[in-house]
């Protein structure tokens, strides 16, 4: 979508070396970034500048970019990428209560977070434009029902049989449908030594899952490659 050119993004980062490399890739990319250092001067351009994205370190100095997320919220609804500098903080953004749209953990690759930001303003401005989607997507996920203290999944009425990891996999994509999860991501959140293990290991066990749920529905994929991105958990049924 074109409207994703152009577009205003809020950055509230108080590393200036940091700030410095995300304002160029965005530059690059065609966004018109805004570099605030404080969660409140980050507060009165969210106020002035009504940008189309916020890119939000959760370290800052005069906030935690946890409360300030809420607060922005409050004011008007927008799409949050969090930046986030230790993996004790990803447990909270990947919880949800605070409904952030992505998040990239430092350090990280300008062109990493450029293109989380667009498939973030791809898929909101997607999912506003037509709303049949949001509708659909409730009917694909219906089909899964899962029991967290079983440790049991079910779809489409039938339990799967699942490894370990494989319940973990499922069960991060199923608590973000539409949501892109590159595999350094599910590594981290999926896997107990991420650091041992290979990009490749995910793609092993997306593939055994999805034989699984083949299993049951022959004509649904509900797991989805996105070329250079990862997988998610696809909204159309
Ligand atoms: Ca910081």
């Amino acid at each position: 979508m074109i409207a994703t050119e152009r577009s205003c993004i809020l950055l509230i980062e108080d590393e200036p070396a940091i700030a410095d490399t995300v304002v160029y890739a965005l530059q690059t990319e065609g966004f018109e970034p805004l570099w605030r250092m404080t969660g409140q001067e980050g507060l009165l351009a969210f106020r002035e500048h009504g940008p189309a994205l916020i890119i939000l370190d959760i370290g800052l100095p005069d906030a935690s970019g946890f409360d300030l997320c809420r607060e922005l919220r409050r004011i008007r609804p927008a799409p949050v990428i969090f930046l986030t500098a230790r993996a004790s903080e990803i447990d909270r953004v990947v919880g949800l209560e605070i409904g952030a749209d992505d998040y990239v953990v430092k350090p990280f690759s300008p062109r990493e977070l450029t293109a989380r930001v667009k498939a973030v303003l791809r898929r909101t401005l997607g999912s506003q434009a037509d709303h049949p989607s949001r509708e659909t997507a409730v009917s694909a996920q219906a089909l899964f029902e899962i029991n967290e203290e079983s440790c049991e999944i079910r779809y489409d009425g039938q339990v799967l049989i699942l490894s370990r990891y494989e319940y973990r996999l499922l069960q991060v994509l199923l608590k973000r449908p539409g949501r892109i999860f590159s595999r350094e991501m599910l590594l981290q959140q999926v896997w107990d030594h991420p650091d041992h293990s290979l990009d490749r290991t995910v793609d092993t066990h997306i593939k055994t899952l999805r034989a699984k749920l083949r299993a049951i529905r022959p004509d649904d994929n509900p797991i989805k490659t996105h070329r250079g991105f990862g997988y998610s958990l696809s909204l159309e049924s």
